[in-house]
């Protein structure tokens, strides 16, 4: 349990701008704010993001910090390698700790979503969850046996880079006919010459040939799923990002399409939703990671 004297902050680093929220005994931040990053400044960015936490632990007492930062991550190293921060890795997370006087937890976006959906989101207190964030990639994280599940280097659940196709397009890392190549939100716009949230707007609103196409993206999407639930037999898949603009009709859909591809599988049981968190997501993951991880402080005084 999170000492009430002690408030987490949680940091979501996007691009070149950064989001802060301080997390206490509510689900919601109790505060927010944010922070500009300058590209390829790297001392100019850790002073934004040292000014930032400055300014909220003025307002609050905080106790740890969480960030969830998007670009490379060396888990054990603590570094992050990422274009407001330079061509090397930068040691975020000792530098952040030893200019803050606490202890800091640098962790990637999905692990951050999965933690916000599973603290207190759509899987909260699930044993088995899925979460794939299907934007401009497919990412994902999830939880097996009741544990944030990493891998020896803490990276694992590329759900995005089961292989769907073999041999077929070329991913971004590296291998060929991963899913996310197949499924990321972009594809769907290709397939129509649309923007992807007008055709699922379109298809929402009952366009036959926009909902034809939004029936053929998500066999791609479920080509990838039905192979995640056959593996993880999870309780729940919850989906995060871009793709939540779909609504209902485009979920119910996917829910179709899986059962029509994977019905051995699909025991009624399975839920498929979307992220309860959408904006202040990692900022509340990023906390929450902090809590999971850090461990807690003896408290000597009385
Ligand atoms: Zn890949």
């Amino acid at each position: 349990m999170r000492d009430t004297r002690n408030y987490t902050i949680g940091l979501d680093i996007r691009g070149e701008s950064v989001r802060l929220g301080i997390l206490g005994t509510q689900v919601e931040p109790v505060w927010r704010g944010s922070a500009e990053l300058k590209q390829n400044d790297p001392y100019g960015s850790f002073a934004s993001i040292r000014e930032a936490l400055e300014d909220a632990g003025r307002r609050y007492p905080l106790g740890q910090i969480g960030i969830a930062s998007e670009g490379m991550i060396n888990m054990t190293e603590g570094t992050l390698r990422h274009p407001a921060f330079g061509e090397e890795p930068f040691p975020l997370r000792e530098a952040l700790s030893e200019a803050m006087g606490m202890p800091v937890w640098l962790d990637g976006p999905s692990f951050a979503s999965m933690m916000a959906e599973w603290t207190s989101g759509a899987c909260k207190g699930m044993d088995n969850a899925l979460y794939l964030e299907i934007g401009d990639t497919v990412t994902g994280a999830m939880v097996t046996e009741g544990t944030l599940c990493r891998g020896k280097s803490g990276s694992a659940g590329a759900l995005g880079h089961i292989i769907t196709h073999a041999g077929g397009k070329e991913c971004e890392c590296g291998m060929r006919g991963c899913l996310n190549a197949y499924a990321n939100i972009n594809v769907l716009g290709e397939m129509c010459s649309r923007a992807p949230e007008a055709v699922m707007l379109l298809a929402s609103d009952g366009d036959r040939s926009m909902r034809d196409m939004e029936h053929r993206y998500l066999s791609e999407l479920a080509e990838g799923l039905s192979g995640l639930v056959a593996i993880f037999d999870p309780q729940a898949i919850v989906l995060g990002g871009f793709i939540t603009r779909g609504g209902r009709y485009m979920l119910e859909t996917l829910h179709r399409v899986l059962e029509e591809k994977a019905p051995a599988y699909m025991d009624g049981e399975l839920l498929i939703t979307y992220a309860r968190h959408r904006v202040d997501g990692r900022v509340i993951g990023a906390a929450a990671l902090a809590d999971y991880y850090i461990p807690e402080e003896e408290d000597d005084e009385e």
